[in-house]
């Protein structure tokens, strides 16, 4: 089994039942394992800005899969939840990134771990600190907490923990 760390995604309605629905599809897979969730963060859309604010979370799970045959089992969930390819970085209903797949450095034409962007990103880094504060991001010699605090901080604050309100009150 190999620890992966997995970065969701969305900023179309309903954009927690879609993190929420991607959840339970990986977690039904028996080649996965689902260990610990981060809480959902709202967080406002990077680089291609005009568009809806994501909520956005990590996932830590333990696989058999290799790398390659879980960003298959993701992509197909994002196909599953109706994702479509338009915009490059453009609205979407989910959107499933492999962070990190145990130690692991790859690059390929589909596929690059760590994942290329992860370390400058607040809304991939503050959630992945809530459950991995100590992990270190392979290739880089700090730990994700470290990563966190240097942060420009109008990045961190761009990222808001976020909860779903009760619609039976
Ligand atoms: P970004 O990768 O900057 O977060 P994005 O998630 O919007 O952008 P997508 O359109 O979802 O980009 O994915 C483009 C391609 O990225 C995918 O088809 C996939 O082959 C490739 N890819 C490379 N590395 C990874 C990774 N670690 N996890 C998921 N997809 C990856
Ligand atoms: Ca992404
Ligand atoms: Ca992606």
């Amino acid at each position: 089994m190999t620890r992966v760390y997995i970065a969701l995604g969305s900023n179309i309605e309903p954009r927690y039942n879609y993190l929420m629905d991607a959840i339970l599809l990986l977690g039904e897979q028996e080649t996965i394992t689902l260990n610990k969730q981060s809480s959902v963060y709202e967080t406002k859309p990077v680089g291609y800005t005009e568009q809806a604010d994501f909520l956005n979370m990590v996932i830590e799970i333990d696989t058999s899969l290799s790398a390659s045959q879980l960003l298959v089992a993701c992509q197909a969930i994002e196909q599953q939840l109706g994702r479509k390819r338009e915009i490059r970085f453009g609205p979407r209903t989910v959107d499933l990134d492999i962070l990190l797949y145990r130690q692991k450095q790859m690059e390929t034409k589909r596929l690059t771990i760590p994942h290329p962007r992860m370390h400058e990103r607040a809304f991939v880094l503050v959630p992945l600190a809530e459950i991995a504060p100590d992990l270190k991001i392979t290739g880089f010699n700090r730990t994700v907490s470290e990563m966190v605090k240097d942060l420009p901080a109008a990045d961190r604050q761009g990222v808001v923990k976020w909860a779903p309100t009760d619609i039976s009150d």
